[in-house]
């Protein structure tokens, strides 16, 4: 047992610009120790420090701004929009169907973050999920609520299969 209250913390793990993928060994891709969201320069375990990677969006509103980006975010950023509007996102999966006409593309998500929203709640990083026409952005709690009904709803899906195998059983 250690008193350390660091290790109470959740980490900000980030990783140097260009070494973020792969295993962390080797010099060069040892994560931040510092605390999540702390300011300045990022510093690992071997006291290397390096800057956080930021990025310059063109904003309708306040001109150019430049904003550092979490480590998961991809880097991508529409230009032309207000500043409430300005999106870190990270990589999306989606649930492709195979059908007759082709791949069909449900579900993408994605973590996502508008750190200068109007809503303080939408500053929170979320995960963008495509429900229908709508992006909607999930917490934790509701992004889990989701799985649930989508596994209750994977059983429905089994018992229409089931009932349409009686069906044809019975012609
Ligand atoms: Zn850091
Ligand atoms: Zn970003």
């Amino acid at each position: 047992m250690t008193n350390d209250p660091t290790l109470a913390q959740p980490l900000c793990g980030a990783r140097q610009p260009g070494w973020e993928h792969g295993p962390a060994i080797g010099r060069h891709r040892q994560p931040c120790i510092l605390p999540a969201g702390h300011d300045d320069r990022h510093r690992d375990g071997l006291g290397q420090t390096w800057r956080p990677r930021t990025a310059t969006v063109r904003t309708v509103d306040h001109g150019p701004v430049t904003v550092p980006c979490p480590p998961w975010c991809l880097g991508v950023h529409e230009d032309g929009l207000d500043l409430v509007d300005l999106a870190h996102e990270g990589p999306e999966t989606a649930l492709t169907v195979d059908t007759p006409l082709g791949g069909v593309q449900l579900l993408d998500a994605g973590l996502c973050q508008y750190p200068y929203s109007s809503n303080p709640d939408d500053r929170e990083v979320k995960v963008a999920v495509l429900l229908g026409a709508d992006w909607h952005q999930l917490d934790h709690d509701e992004l889990r609520m989701l799985a649930a009904q989508l596994v209750v709803h994977a059983g429905r899906l089994r018992d229409l299969a089931a009932e349409l195998r009686s069906v044809e059983g019975a012609l």
